[in-house]
């Protein structure tokens, strides 16, 4: 099957946050537009914790790999920076995982902005 097809599929069936893009399950949405959905972390690590996330499924930046992929990318940069400015969050962090291994549990891609506490490096 084409990956294309795959990923429509997966968008279909069993992405919680396809279902939070298409408003079939429920979330704290903080920024939308026709690229990107932004809504609150349910399990937040930080006073700011926000998920930005392409409204198109991509399963990690390993699907990183065309015009529309990278357009999609780059907008949910631009939206946090957006949000980061609307909220004056002054420094922040936006960490991505990429691989059970680097912390993703949940594969469609998604930026965590993090904000309101110092932050230490390098991450656990
Ligand atoms: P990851 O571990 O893949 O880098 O990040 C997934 C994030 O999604 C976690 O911080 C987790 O708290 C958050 N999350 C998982 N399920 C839901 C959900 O149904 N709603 C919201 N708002 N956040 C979720
Ligand atoms: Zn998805």
């Amino acid at each position: 099957m084409a990956r294309g097809a795959n990923s429509f599929l997966m968008q279909m069936t069993d992405c919680i946050f396809c279902k939070i893009v298409a408003g079939e399950i429920p979330a704290t949405i903080v920024y939308r537009n026709e690229h990107v959905t932004a809504f609150q972390d349910l399990n937040p690590k930080a006073p700011t914790h926000i998920l930005v996330i392409p409204n198109q499924h991509l399963a990690s930046v390993n699907e990183i790999v065309d015009d529309a992929s990278a357009l999609a990318a780059g907008e949910c940069l631009r939206a946090a920076r957006e949000i980061a400015q609307q909220n004056n969050l002054g420094s922040y962090r936006i960490v991505t995982n990429t691989g059970a291994d680097a912390g993703q549990s949940v594969f469609h891609l998604h930026f965590h902005l993090l904000a309101g506490r110092r932050m230490a490096w390098p991450p656990g």
